[in-house]
């Protein structure tokens, strides 16, 4: 029996048909997922790096450390770095799939050809 026109979902953020078990319970396909998630790896690790580079000013003008904690403070910036470039992905992932916007714009198109 062939697939009923009904039953196909769609994803909501690139439009392309899928299955149930193609899409997750957002509707996004494989792909998106791995588009978006990639886009928010970039930018979260630009936002740890950032923040890495702040805290050390922060830790040479304020705290000073002397040479024999200078290594434990650059374990400090790399551990930070890591976490917050960890939270910053997660949060811009969540971000990103909340707000969708190439599927919003998508969307868009849709209706503009429904209007034609
Ligand atoms: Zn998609």
């Amino acid at each position: 029996m062939p697939p009923q026109d009904d039953d196909t979902l769609y994803c909501r953020r690139c439009r392309m048909p899928g299955t149930v078990d193609e899409l997750d319970r957002m509707l996004w396909c494989d792909e998106c997922k791995r588009a978006e998630r990639r886009r928010a790896g970039w930018l979260g690790r630009a936002l740890g790096f950032a923040a890495a580079i702040a805290l050390s000013f922060w830790i040479a003008i304020v705290i000073q450390p002397s040479d024999q904690f200078l290594l434990l403070w650059a374990l400090v910036v790399i551990v930070a770095f890591y976490l917050l470039s960890r939270l910053g992905q997660e949060l811009l992932y969540g971000v990103f799939r909340i707000r969708n916007v190439p599927g919003a714009r998508a969307g868009d198109q849709d209706e503009d050809r429904r209007a034609e």
